[in-house]
């Protein structure tokens, strides 16, 4: 008889009490497919004269539990990286947290004037808050700052040309390459000066009929060192006055707090620029400000209007939640130590690194319980970075855990061992070992939980 014949019918398996709960769970359909994939697979494997192999009800309801599971999860970033693009930037407060979850299940006054009973402008919820921390007149808020740099460049050079130092042409994280945004903003890059010096008079001699703007842009992920020159903002500033320009930074990361106050590697801030006469900077919301993504414009009161009047700001528009989430970060910043206490970001750039060596030396003995026999674990100084493109030449002194595997163990495997827990666990590896900064990890609880199910894993051949 053919063996294929004693496979169940799927009607058959439909009336089996286990199949009966995956229904619940799944739907009718997921399960009717999943179960059928896996009868055909098993039809392929015995006409291939393979002997059919596993539990088929369990491989079902492995499978849907599989596909149930999003592919957006939360992990652990004890990459040493605070603000790592790839895993997501910024953690948002608990505050913003609780402000972005309201507005999303709640009809609010989103674009809705409550005094006048007509429609208001969505702006208007956080343009007074990025004043007060900025100095600037006006401001206005898009996707992220990407976008604020394309609609900024779009609504004051559209068809003109942009006078950029070279020592700032630079690229940040693959898609945003300043010549390449500026093209498609519609404007001409007019490079002055070289890659390390730049000087006011390659500026003047730059300008022409055709000249829209001079603009900044702040060298986020790289130094130039050694025999450099760059024009000071205050005096780029007043030459683009003379010439009856507009004078734009691109902060990049852009803090609204004195970072240098709290023994952070300074970076420059919005106020600041705003003061040495910019008429308009770009940030975004997620790296060193610590909230949601988005892009933030302040500026003159004139060329933030002619930013919102640009049909591509319709395009480039945040949410409600966004606004909510940004809100509520803004406020937090109004009071430095408060923002220090309540801002993620801020806190755990600025966790002492006692703290951190202290969380290590007690993590280490349990961890190594967890890995024994294939990795030896111990304590190591390390240093930490700000990341998404803040000041890559200032490093944290940090603490963690290092692996070193035994018996040919490898560092790839323990870090795979790590990323394959429930909740996973992001590390790096340098100079072949593979290392976890503890410095990102406020609540140890989810951490330890899970130790028990660290498994190695055999390098698939
Ligand atoms: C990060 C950065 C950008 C891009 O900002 P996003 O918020 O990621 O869109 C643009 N310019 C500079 C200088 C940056 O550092």
């Amino acid at each position: 008889m053919d063996p294929r014949s004693a496979l169940p019918s799927i009607d058959k398996l439909l009336r089996q009490d286990e199949i009966l709960r995956l229904i619940a769970n799944h739907g009718r359909d997921a399960v009717v497919e999943t179960l059928r994939s896996l009868l055909q697979d098993r039809r392929r494997a015995i006409g291939q004269g393979q002997a059919a192999a596993g539990n088929l009800l369990t491989e079902c309801a492995e499978r849907l539990a599989e596909q149930a599971e999003p592919s957006l999860r939360p992990v652990l970033n004890l990459t040493g990286t605070v603000n790592h693009t790839n895993l997501g930037r910024a953690l948002l407060s608990q505050r913003a947290a609780e402000a972005a979850c309201q507005a999303m299940i709640s009809a609010t006054n989103l674009e809705y004037d409550l005094d006048q009973g007509t429609r208001g402008d969505r702006d208007s919820h956080v343009e007074a808050l990025i004043c007060r921390l900025t100095g600037a007149e006006a401001a206005t808020v898009v996707n992220n700052n990407a976008a604020a740099v394309m609609l900024m460049l779009n609504t004051l050079a559209l068809g003109r040309e942009v006078v950029v130092s070279r020592g700032e042409l630079v690229e940040i994280g693959g898609a945003f390459r300043v010549p390449d945004v500026m093209a498609r903003a519609g404007c001409r890059l007019h490079e002055v000066g070289t890659t390390n010096r730049t000087h006011l008079r390659d500026y003047a001699q730059a300008v022409n009929e055709e000249t829209a703007a001079f603009m900044k842009v702040h060298a986020s992920n790289y130094a130039i060192e050694g025999f450099t020159a760059e024009v000071p903002q205050a005096d780029l500033a007043a030459l683009a006055r003379r010439q009856g320009i507009p004078f734009l930074i691109d902060l990049g990361s852009g803090s609204l707090l004195d970072l240098g106050a709290f023994g952070l590697p300074a970076e420059p801030t919005a106020r600041q620029a705003i003061s040495d006469g910019a008429d308009a900077v770009t940030f975004s919301g997620d790296k060193l400000l610590g909230g949601p993504q988005c892009g933030i414009i302040a500026g003159s009161r004139e060329l933030i209007a002619r930013m919102r009047a640009n049909p591509l700001k319709r395009a480039l528009r945040v949410d409600k939640i966004i606004l909510a989430a940004l809100t509520a970060t803004l406020q937090s910043h109004c009071d430095p130590e408060r923002a220090r206490a309540e801002i993620p970001t801020l806190r755990l750039l600025t966790r002492p690194t006692d703290e951190i060596r202290a969380l290590a030396e007690w993590l280490c003995p349990q961890v190594g319980t967890a890995v024994a026999g294939w990795a030896g674990v111990s304590v190591i100084e390390c240093l930490s970075q700000i990341g998404s493109g803040a000041r890559p030449v200032d490093l944290l002194p940090s603490a963690g855990l290092a692996f070193d595997g035994i018996g040919g163990v490898s560092a790839q495997a323990i870090a795979r061992a790590f990323r394959e827990l429930p909740l996973p666990v992001i590390g790096r590896i340098h100079k072949d070992r593979f290392l976890l900064d503890l410095r990102c990890l406020e609540n140890a609880e989810p951490f330890l939980a899970q130790l028990g199910r660290l498994t190695l894993v055999a390098p698939s051949a």
